[in-house]
């Protein structure tokens, strides 16, 4: 773990002294993202209420239910106020992500701000420099370190409270696939028994989140995996959605989270890609079981990035077809690896 806080006395003064403060995540926000956002600032706006949340682009519909869903900006639609905004913040948090390019358009007017800054954040190798930083990629998620980075200010413990554990649980339960990967340590769970103890509605929560798809998405999800091509002698299946499909079946942003998943579920695969035909790139998320790190596979072939078992990256000015051709040419390279 790197933690570099000088004292959490300082911080506290930072953050109650402050004109404004920003947080941000990153570019295509997902369950942690959104939750670790939203309970840093819901706490955060109990010290100092001029206390907002920015988004590099949109994120999907599931997850606007959080407590503190009004406090997000999206810079893809409120670029002016987001600028403007940032003119009289005083500090910035960096949460779940670590390299600048994942704030996306955001970057460049959060990297020339003089503001003091603050990573929080669980993957490998942070890449930016910040004059805070809280990092463990043993973390199952952003929202985990957030809980812990709350629990060790020096503050009243009664700030804390159920619609901030809200958040904080979905965090972590999205990032660890409800509690099927990245949720191998105990302290996750000591940390999620906490948060119950906050009287959260666990169950609710799930629904709101997984129970909550249109039935066209399901037809998407069914249409993709009657498409799916398996290569059983590398232990990898793969799936695309091309922009034609999405017309189809009125895809909406989010409709194809957790689709990589499912190729996982097959006996004796263990590596799985998804393809997502954009206007001007092809998105590609990687996931992995066992010690296959799709991280690096990831940064060396598809300009991306992310943890050992999950990650992403993607191609510009390309098609579906050279992009998944150029993946399997890669398979027999790294056969050897995935176990
Ligand atoms: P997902 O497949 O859910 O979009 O992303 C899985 C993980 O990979 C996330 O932790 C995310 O931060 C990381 N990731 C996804 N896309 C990219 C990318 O283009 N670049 C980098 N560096 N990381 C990515
Ligand atoms: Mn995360």
């Amino acid at each position: 773990m790197i933690s570099t806080f000088p004292t959490k006395e300082s911080l506290c003064q930072i953050i109650s002294g402050a004109r404004k403060i920003l947080i941000t995540t990153h570019l295509g926000p997902d369950g942690d993202a959104i939750g670790s956002s939203l309970g840093l600032a819901l706490f955060i706006r109990k010290l100092n209420p001029e206390t907002r949340v920015a988004v590099p682009n949109d994120y999907p519909d599931f997850l606007r239910w959080m407590p503190g869903n009004e406090l997000i900006m999206n810079y893809m639609k409120q670029k002016a106020e987001v600028d403007a905004y940032l003119q009289e913040t005083d500090l910035i948090f960096y949460l779940d992500y670590n390299e600048g390019s994942r704030g996306g358009q955001m970057e460049p007017v959060l990297s020339s701000s003089g503001a003091c800054k603050v990573l929080i954040d669980h993957h490998l190798t942070p890449a930016m420099k910040t004059d805070y930083c809280l990092s463990d990629p043993n973390a199952s998620s952003t929202a985990e370190l957030v809980y812990s980075f709350i629990r060790e200010l020096p503050l009243p413990k009664h700030l804390m409270d159920t619609d901030i554990a809200t958040c904080l649980y979905a965090g972590i339960l999205t990032d660890t696939g409800c509690f099927s990967f990245n949720s191998s340590r105990g302290e996750t769970f000591r940390q999620v028994a906490a948060l119950l103890d906050y009287g959260i509605d666990k169950d609710n929560i799930y629904s709101l989140i997984y129970d909550n798809f249109s039935a066209m998405r399901m037809l998407l999800l069914g249409h993709c995996l009657s498409n799916m091509q398996v290569f059983p002698e590398y232990k990898t299946a793969y799936m695309t959605l091309s922009l034609e499909d999405q017309k189809k079946f009125h895809y909406k942003i989010g409709d194809s989270e957790g689709f990589v998943n499912y190729p996982l579920s097959i006996e004796g695969i263990s590596f799985s890609a998804f393809f997502i035909e954009n206007e001007d790139k092809i998105k590609i998320s990687f996931r992995s079981k066992g010690t296959f790190s799709v991280n690096q596979f990831a940064r060396d072939y598809f300009n991306g990035g992310g943890h050992l078992n999950a990650s992403g990256g993607d191609v510009y000015k390309s098609s579906l077809q050279s992009v998944t051709e150029k993946f399997v040419s890669l398979l027999p390279g790294v056969k050897d690896s995935i176990i």
